[in-house]
Order: structure tokens, then C-alpha cells, then sequence
């Protein structure tokens, strides 16, 4: 299903949610409001905490915002929190926990929000408003001053939260010039609050796209990861493909939009890959069920490599040939671009490697040996390519979905069959490297290497052959190789 907007929501229902939220989070905001109430500095509740409790979202991560000064706050919360950290003091973040609660408390900033800037103190503010005036969008320039409760929402945030949408307190261009990576986070929260974007703020992301390219990639990947996690993934990445910023920060998707053949046969790739992305979500609990980033960034890299590898054959049919591997380097690429972690790289580029093995198993027809080496390849992303391989089947044709769901089962069946027989994750060959030298009297070398391989291969062939034919099989291959 296509990922529309939600509905408004009425404005009473907000002011219950957030009521309700406020009391269950009393023990904190009452004790600190008081504390910092009686030291004679003001302090507010702001940002994601405001918002998500008017969207009746509950979290245990509390975001203050305040006139104390780092070193005030630091004192004010000794003596009331079990720890305290000031990692972000440069900021003006002093963080602290207390029993299950997570809290942040920030110095008010004024003027333009560089979070890389160097030069702390300079931009402290003395304003609530001033604070949520430099904020990304009306719906994170909210507070809560304590401890009295009253809500400050200077730039109409409640209003926008009702209608679902982002708009940023000031003009966008001046926003998103002071920080273009608020254009990454528009498309991040229309995709975690299921919220749409604010004409002027789309134009502005247009227009200033190309902008993004002075964020580092660090930070735009941290952002394109809680979008990809989030549960409308479609809306924020639609965003990203018609602002012209995935263009720039994930070319690969909107080069899917392949124009379609003159007799409309193939799908468009485009549309195909958000269904794929939206159907393996559905089937995450089969990995837990928690948000799953290697899956679903598999799912939506999987066809990258079909633009490049298109070919169209002169009896009006097109093909695709090797676009697995090819899409497998292409999202290698990527991802190291965007300075992935190799365990994350490895694993998503196995999957869009892999995603295309089953289709050679027709009605059933592999080998065990085959079977074998399906379950080897894939190793430990064995779970995942269960989820790519059964999501990447977007046909209407319902008996033909019903078939392909029913042909893995029976593989995925078979799969279970023969790993109870055979451990079929850890398969080694029957003979380990110390039986090898000694049985073929030689030391540590490329020879050992070599057997080692030629029995691994045996095995996947063949099952466990047992030590004695494993024994002969090696005798035969090494005087066949010294002839
Ligand atoms: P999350 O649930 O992801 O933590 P959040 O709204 O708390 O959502 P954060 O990235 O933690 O988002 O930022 C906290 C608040 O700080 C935001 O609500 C927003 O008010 C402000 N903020 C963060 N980053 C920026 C930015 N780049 N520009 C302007 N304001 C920002
Ligand atoms: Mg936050």
C-alpha cells in the first residue's frame, strides 16, 4: 500500500495527550523544574519530547533547554541524578541519568544552529524564544516551561503537528543555508511522524539541493538510517527523489526510474523497489521484529545494478543479466561513500548479490548440493535473504505470488531438513588441515590450501563422505595432481 499522509488530528486530542504525557513523566520534570526554579534559572522541556507527546508517543529521553549555564546545570543535577556526563558541554549539553529516565539539559542557543561549530559560549542565548526560534521545524520549537507546565509555541507548531506537516519557524532558505542537513531531516521526520512537507519548505529543498554536499557523510548517512528505520520510509524517500537531494546523497535510487518500454511490459524498477522495501518490512518478524537497516537498505538496492545492465533484445523483450553482481559493487560503492561500517557493507552487498539464486531453483529443482551452497553463501544473512527473496515477488497475477511464496517454503523447508542432518551453517570438509599434512606427509603450505578446498567441494556435492572416503577422495586428487 502506498504510504499516504495520516489524517489531521484534533487539537483536543493533542492537549489530552500531552497532559497525559506531562503526568507520567512528573517525577522528573516536577523535581527539575523546582530545582532549577529555586537556584533562579528557567528551564523547559523542548523539542522531540513536546512533539512526540502531542503525538501521544511516549519516551523515557527527556530534552530540557534552559538559562543555566553548563557548569549551573552540571551542579544542579549533582546530588539528583545517579550519573551525570558532559560530553557535549561544548555545546551546552550537560546529560545525566536517574533510574530509568535519560535527560539532556542544553544552554539556550541564539542565532543560526551550527552543532559543528568549535566556538562554544559565543552563541549562548537568554530567550526561550530566541532557543526555538533556531530550531528545524515548528513541531521541534515547542516547550514546556517548568515547572508551572505552560506550553510555549511561538511559531504555531501545535497547528502544524494537527495537520501533519513540517515547516520551518523562519523562511526555509535561511534555514536550510544555516544548515542544509535540516533538508536530510525534513525527509527523516516525514518518515518517522508520517507527516508531509510544507510547500515552501519543498521548493526550498529543491532549489537548494546541491547544498547538502557540505555536510559530511557521516551525518547525512545517521540521517538516511533513521529515515530508512523509520515506519513510512516511502514518504521520506519519495521526498529525497522529487527535491533532488537523493540525486546527490543516494544517486542510485532515482536512476530506477527507468522509462518504461514502448509496450509498458516491465515494471517500473522505481516503484517495484519501494513495494519490495514496504513488503520486507512486513515480513521483519522473522528477524526479531525490531526495525532492521541491512534488510531493508538490501531491499532497496537490490535492482541498482539494472540500469546499468539493461539491454533490450530484438524480439521487443528486455534483460537484466548479471545485474545482481553488478548492483552488488554498485552498493558496495555506495556505501563506503557514505562510510558504512565493512560488517554493514559486507552484509548488504551479500544480499543484493544473493537476491536473485532462488530464481534458478524453478519448481524444485535443485540439488542438495545446490541447497548446500545457497545456505553457505549466504552464511549468517541466511534470515535476511529469506525476507529480500520473498518480498522481491511484486507480480499482480496472485496464483503466480501464491506459487513463488509456496516454492520458497519448500525451500526454505529442505533448508531446515538438511541443516538438522548436517549443520549445514558450519559445513567443513570431513578432514581438517592437521589431517590433511598428515595424511599426505607434508607441512603447512598452498597444498593444504588446495585439499582443503577439494574436499570442501566434495562435501558440498556429496554430504558428509566420513573420514575413510574423505581419506581415499584426497589420496586420488593428490596423486591425479602430481601426475
Ligand atoms: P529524536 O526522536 O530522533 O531524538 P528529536 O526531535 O529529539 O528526535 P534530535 O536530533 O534529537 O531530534 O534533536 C533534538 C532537537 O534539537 C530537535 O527537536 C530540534 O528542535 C533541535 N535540532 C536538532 N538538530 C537540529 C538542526 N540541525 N537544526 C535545528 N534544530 C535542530
Ligand atoms: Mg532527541
Amino acid at each position: 500500500m502506498p504510504d499516504a499522509p495520516l489524517p489531521h488530528l484534533q487539537l483536543a486530542d493533542v492537549q489530552r495527550s500531552v497532559a497525559e504525557e506531562l503526568d507520567r513523566i512528573a517525577p522528573v520534570i516536577d523535581e527539575l523544574g523546582r530545582r532549577f526554579a529555586d537556584a533562579g534559572h528557567e528551564l523547559a522541556l523542548v523539542g522531540g519530547p513536546v512533539r512526540d507527546a502531542m503525538l501521544g508517543r511516549h519516551h523515557n529521553d527527556l530534552d530540557f533547554t534552559t538559562s543555566a549555564r553548563p557548569e549551573q546545570t552540571e551542579r544542579l543535577l549533582k546530588g539528583w541524578a545517579d550519573a551525570v556526563w558532559d560530553m557535549g558541554r561544548a555545546f551546552g549539553t550537560i546529560g545525566c541519568r536517574r533510574g530509568e529516565w535519560q535527560v539532556e539539559i542544553t544552554t539556550y542557543r541564539s542565532e543560526s544552529y551550527d552543532p559543528t561549530s568549535r566556538k562554544p559560549d559565543v552563541d549562548f542565548g537568554d530567550s526561550l524564544d530566541g532557543d526555538l526560534g533556531r530550531r528545524d521545524f515548528t513541531v521541534n520549537a515547542m516547550a514546556v516551561r517548568l515547572p508551572g507546565r505552560q506550553v510555549e509555541d511561538p511559531y504555531g507548531g501545535v497547528v502544524d503537528l494537527a495537520h501533519r506537516v513540517l515547516r520551518t519557524p523562519g523562511r526555509p532558505e535561511d534555514s536550510f543555508s544555516d544548515d542544509p542537513l535540516r533538508m536530510m531531516r525534513a525527509a527523516r521526520f516525514a518518515a518517522q511522524l508520517g507527516f508531509s512537507v510544507d510547500d515552501g519548505v519543498r521548493e526550498a529543498m529543491t532549489a537548494m539541493a546541491e547544498r547538502i554536499s557540505i555536510i559530511s557523510a557521516e551525518r547525512v548517512r545517521d540521517e538516511l538510517v533513521k529515515l530508512v528505520c523509520a515506519p513510512h520510509p516511502r514518504l521520506g524517500l519519495t521526498l529525497l527523489v522529487e527535491t533532488g537531494l537523493a540525486a546527490l546523497v543516494l544517486p542510485e535510487l532515482p536512476a530506477l526510474m527507468l522509462e518504461r518500454d514502448e509496450h509498458h511490459r516491465h515494471k517500473d524498477v522505481y516503484e517495484h523497489t519501494l513495494t519490495v522495501l514496504e513488503q520486507a518490512i512486513d515480513l521483519e518478524d522473522r528477524l526479531g521484529g525490531e526495525p532492521d537497516f541491512v534488510s531493508r537498505f538490501a531491499a532497496l538496492m537490490h535492482d541498482v545494478g539494472k540500469p546499468r545492465t539493461r539491454r533490450f533484445v530484438e524480439d521487443g523483450t528486455v534483460t537484466f543479466h548479471h545485474h545482481d553482481v553488478v548492483g552488488a559493487k554498485i552498493t558496495r560503492k555506495r556505501m563506503q561513500a557514505l562510510r558504512f561500517s565493512n560488517d554493514e557493507i559486507d552484509a548488504v552487498t551479500k544480499l543484493v548479490e544473493l537476491h536473485l539464486r532462488f530464481h534458478g531453483y524453478g519448481s524444485g529443482e535443485w540439488t542438495d548440493s545446490a541447497v548446500r551452497r545457497y545456505v553457505r553463501d549466504a552464511g549468517d544473512q541466511l534470515q535476511r535473504l529469506h525476507v529480500l527473496t520473498r518480498a522481491d515477488c511484486t507480480t499482480r497475477n496472485q496464483r503466480k505470488a501464491a506459487r513463488l511464496a509456496r516454492t520458497y517454503d519448500e525451500l526454505e523447508e529442505r533448508i531446515e531438513r538438511l541443516s538438522e542432518e548436517e549443520e549445514l551453517a558450519s559445513i567443513r570438509p570431513d578432514l581438517d588441515g592437521n589431517q590433511i599434512m598428515g595424511i599426505l606427509g607434508i607441512g603447512p603450505g598452498r597444498e593444504v590450501g588446495q585439499a582443503y578446498h577439494h574436499l570442501l567441494e566434495l562435501r558440498m556435492d556429496h554430504g558428509p563422505l566420513g573420514e575413510d572416503r574423505a581419506r581415499e577422495e584426497l589420496l586420488a586428487w593428490w596423486a591425479a595432481r602430481s601426475s
